[in-house]
């Protein structure tokens, strides 16, 4: 079968490759005979190389969007892997069900979020994805499709959730969902004035609040450093009704010819941001697009960062080591002046995560984005790795496209116990990359 060439890019639109592309037009059909390697493409929302292949096969999941049983009594869904989160609220909220744990856009597939093992707002009191996943099918490049849980195939299972797509191809997965009321959340945002203000209102709210974030404005120094807004929320109870929601989403037009967020622009927004309410605290009620995909609202928002494109920069560290690690990245990356104007906090919970390779571990996470600025961005980088390093804490790999394959080895201690689930038939840059494989 000759099979039809695209060009795939991933979020960031810094790294793209010239792939042959299979369909396959449900969770039946067999994985075509090639010789090239395989590597299931979902939406492509992460930001670096995890989701390319150059020289394989990109296994494109958008045509298994069928879904196989939803039971409303109990919230147990089956859907095949490239139906998205999106698909998914769409059929559920009605129903009075909600995804157990999403991340901060709603535009990914089933499989995606099992293949990084997301997380997001409630790491600290849900853990991740994975954690609600009850059983997948795998089909692997000899043609065997497994049934994967916690008790069929179970280290399998482990490889496979948080295993970048590398195991074989999700056909097909099983996931509980989470009991609502309504589509409303009750927020608060609450400005804050220092890293250690943040981690003393995490103190405070984990045990109250299911979410939990910070965005933080990372050009301001000295007095300013590490200041920020911190939202807390909880689904809304029975009864809540705040009027109508506007679910337009705006489209950003165009690739301008240079980025649009660049020194002058990080100041002047960091600064507005961060005073955007008068008061120290503000609660509303939120519908729950707004409250988790604030970003959705604008799509393409990746666009605005022009040719050069951008990458995310997201690490997280143990709790002993992570006020200190991150008072000193924010100080390297403001001083660097490339500052950023997504930048969030987030601690992570002590929920075990059940992949291998998952990112999240009990302490904290910071997520940056930087406009491409080569060499130099570069730098900063090495700079902010080698906190990381000293720190002992790692880089999430759907944001990556930089690190050292030592540092990924370093941080995912279970990375030889992986390797050997990894489908000798599928392959993808980011793993090349962090193996050193030529
Ligand atoms: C605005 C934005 C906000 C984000 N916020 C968060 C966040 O808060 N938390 C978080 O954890 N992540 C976050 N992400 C990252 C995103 O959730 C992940 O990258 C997600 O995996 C993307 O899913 P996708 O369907 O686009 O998969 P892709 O990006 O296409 O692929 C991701 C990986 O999944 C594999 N894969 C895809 N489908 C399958 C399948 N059927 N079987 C096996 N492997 C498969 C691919 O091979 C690849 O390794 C965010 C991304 C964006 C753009």
């Amino acid at each position: 079968m000759t099979l039809p060439v695209q060009r795939l890019t991933s979020w960031g639109r810094v790294m793209s490759s010239e792939q042959a592309v299979y369909h396959p037009s449900s969770r039946f059909d067999p994985l075509p005979a090639e010789a090239r390697t395989y590597l299931p493409y979902g939406k492509g929302r992460s930001y670096g190389d995890s989701c390319l292949n150059p020289g394989g096969v990109a296994i494109k999941t958008g045509a298994l969007d069928r879904y196989i049983r939803f039971d409303p009594a109990s919230g147990v869904l089956a859907c095949e892997a490239g139906v998205s989160f999106d698909e998914i609220l769409r059929l559920v909220v009605p129903q009075g069900w909600f995804l157990p744990v999403t991340p901060g856009t709603r535009f990914i597939t089933l499989g995606g979020a099992i293949a990084n093992d997301v997380h997001g707002k409630n790491h600290h009191v849900a853990g991740t994805f994975g954690v609600h996943v009850r059983n997948f099918e795998l089909l692997r490049s000899d043609g065997q499709r497994l049934l994967c849980s916690r008790e069929l195939n179970p280290e399998m299972f482990a490889a496979t959730v948080g295993g970048l797509g590398l195991t074989g191809l999700v056909t097909w997965a099983e996931i509980q969902l989470r009991r609502i009321h309504n589509p409303w959340i009750n927020t608060e945002t609450i400005r804050y004035g220092s890293v250690a203000e943040f981690f003393e209102l995490c103190e405070l709210s984990d045990r109250d609040y299911e979410y939990t974030v910070a965005w933080v404005d990372c050009v301001g120094t000295g007095q300013r450093l590490g200041r920020g807004l911190f939202t807390r929320g909880n689904h809304a109870p029975a009864g809540t009704s705040a009027g109508r929601h506007n679910a337009k989403a705006h489209t950003f037009p165009f690739v301008p010819p240079v980025s649009v967020v660049n020194a002058w622009t990080l100041q002047a927004f960091n600064s507005v941001y961060y005073h955007k309410q008068l008061r120290r605290s503000a609660r509303q009620v939120q519908h729950y697009e707004p409250f988790f995909y604030p970003l959705d609202g604008m799509l393409e928002w990746n666009r605005m960062y022009g040719p050069r494109g951008f990458y995310q920069y997201q690490c997280v560290l143990p709790k002993a080591h992570g006020q200190a690690a991150i008072t000193e990245m924010l100080d390297a990356v403001a001083h660097s002046g490339m500052g950023s104007f997504l930048a969030v906090l987030k601690m992570c919970g002590t929920i075990s995560s059940p992949g291998m390779l998952s990112f999240p571990l009990p302490g904290v996470s910071l997520a940056l984005d930087f406009p491409n600025q080569g060499e130099r961005l570069q730098q900063l980088f090495t700079r902010l790795d080698d906190i990381v390093r000293a720190a002992q804490g790692r880089l999430y790999p759907a944001k990556d496209a930089c690190m050292p394959g030592e540092l990924f080895r370093a941080g995912y201690p279970q990375w030889q116990k992986f390797a050997g689930f990894v489908d000798p038939g599928f392959s993808s840059s980011f793993w090349r990359r962090v193996m050193e494989e030529k």
